[in-house]
């Protein structure tokens, strides 16, 4: 592969220079932007802000408005209906956080970015590792096959993303939904076909092209014309990011990508006959902003199951995951105050995560609240009589290194993993306080 890296920000700076000739300046998506007035970003002159923003993508200094929303951006996706005039300006906030980031230099832009990725890949290899027998994980992670080694293209690619094997029974449940259905697929992704996005958020675009590039690359090898996504920060990232500069700079599109949710929901008439246990339950769901798409799929395919009722919460919707919210702690902690308390309110049993990271953070308040938090695929499953626990939940609630060693001391062993690395793995990332 020739350097990626490098045609990679070539297709971006001629997305960027897109952005700048297109842009009128009128500041909607400013007003859209969920994240700007818990950032107390001053919005008072919307057309600043966004002056401010593209003076950072022309390289210049900005303004301290422009580069707190480059900061705050969770890619809640508001701003792209906002815009009238062909800007995504999810793409163009991202770029700008590149360009205020890059004044810190090379150097330590890289080494931030490196330390943030080890400290993920490290700690789902370990996590993953502490839940699932080698063989189980081998089905979430098969070992990658070269291009050549497909008879027939499977219908197609499950992309799991890097770290969905951390809460393995959410990945685990769709591989039994897509089993019922008949579909044929290859399941692709752990660290190793990361789509970039941790390196892009920490400013490492060109890192960040060469592992989003390298994953399209393997995600083409079988050959799909469909691409099925379950991480939302992968479709954004793939999906508005890697892909379009791969079309830009190559001028082919190796396959098509949208999340697996809405190819469920699409196929729903298919799986109804599966979901016939009834599921008496009153369910809200933990929505987030960036894929509108898919708070719709994961409403149709709960409606479907007898006898549950999906309830609406009137509270914020923003965000892709939760994670993204850790750049402002004090509003993520209200809004999940909020979230909890509207649920009470609306007598739910049920409150369900829809993505991964958010269920990381979720089911640790279960001690809490009043009723049970899981994820939707859970619901699914029980509706279909498939029951996986969740093994994450029920080491989180342990609260405490030393029992989760104690009772993963098997799993532990099998793996061979180092001690000292499995607790400081827990510490940081499933007892984290994040
Ligand atoms: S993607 Fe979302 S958070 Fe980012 S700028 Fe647009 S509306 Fe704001
Ligand atoms: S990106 Fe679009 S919405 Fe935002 S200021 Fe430019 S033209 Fe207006």
């Amino acid at each position: 592969m020739p350097d990626s890296g490098a045609s990679f920000l070539d297709a971006l700076h001629g997305r960027v220079e897109d952005v700048l000739d297109a842009c009128t300046r009128c500041g909607k998506c400013v007003e859209a932007c969920p994240m700007v007035e818990p950032a107390g970003i001053d919005a008072s002159d919307p057309a600043a802000v966004v002056e401010g923003t593209l003076d950072l993508l022309r390289g210049g200094t900005g303004t301290p408005e422009a580069e707190r929303w480059a900061e705050v951006c969770t890619n809640s996706g508001r701003c792209i209906s906002a815009c009238d005039y062909g800007v995504n300006p999810r793409f163009m906030v991202n770029m700008a956080r590149i360009a205020a980031k890059a004044k810190q230099g090379d150097e330590v832009v890289r080494r931030n970015a490196h330390r943030y990725y080890s400290d993920m890949s490290r700690g789902t290899r370990v996590i993953s590792r502490l839940q699932l027998a080698p063989e189980v994980l081998t089905r979430l992670n098969p070992p990658l096959r070269p291009a050549g080694d497909y008879d027939s293209p499977p219908d197609i690619v499950f992309y799991t993303g890097c770290n969905v094997i951390k809460t393995p029974h959410i990945a685990l449940l769709v591989l039994e939904v897509l089993d019922r259905l008949g579909v044929t697929y290859e399941v692709m992704g752990g660290v190793p076909t990361c789509c970039g996005i941790q390196q892009f958020k920490q400013g490492d675009a060109k890192t960040a092209g060469r592992v989003g590039w390298n994953t399209i690359e393997r995600l083409s090898r079988p050959g799909a014309a469909r691409v099925l996504s379950w991480c939302p920060s992968c479709q954004v990232q793939v999906g508005e990011v890697a892909l379009p500069a791969w079309e830009r700079a190559r001028g082919d599109m190796p396959f098509e990508l949208s999340p697996i949710t809405e190819y469920l929901a699409g196929r729903i008439e298919d799986l109804r006959p599966f979901l016939v246990h009834p599921v008496r339950k009153r369910v809200a769901l933990q929505e987030r902003a960036a894929l509108p798409g898919v708070m719709a799929a994961v409403k149709t395919l709960l409606r479907a199951i007898p006898e549950l009722e999906v309830v609406e919460l009137d509270v914020p919707v923003v965000s892709t995951q939760a994670n993204h919210l850790s750049v402002l702690p004090k509003f993520k902690a209200e809004l999940r105050r909020r979230e909890f308390e509207a649920a009470a309110e609306a007598g739910v049993t049920t409150f369900a995560s829809i993505f991964h990271a958010c269920h990381r953070e979720l089911v640790k308040f279960q001690p809490q609240v009043s009723f049970e938090l899981l994820n939707f695929m859970e619901l699914i499953g029980e509706s279909m009589g498939i029951h996986i626990p969740d093994l994450y939940k029920r080491l989180s609630l342990m609260g405490d290194i030393d029992a989760v060693v104690a009772d993963s001391a098997d799993l532990i062993a099998a793996y061979g993993l180092d001690l000292e690395t499995v607790r400081d793995a827990l510490a940081k990332d499933m007892f984290g306080g994040k």
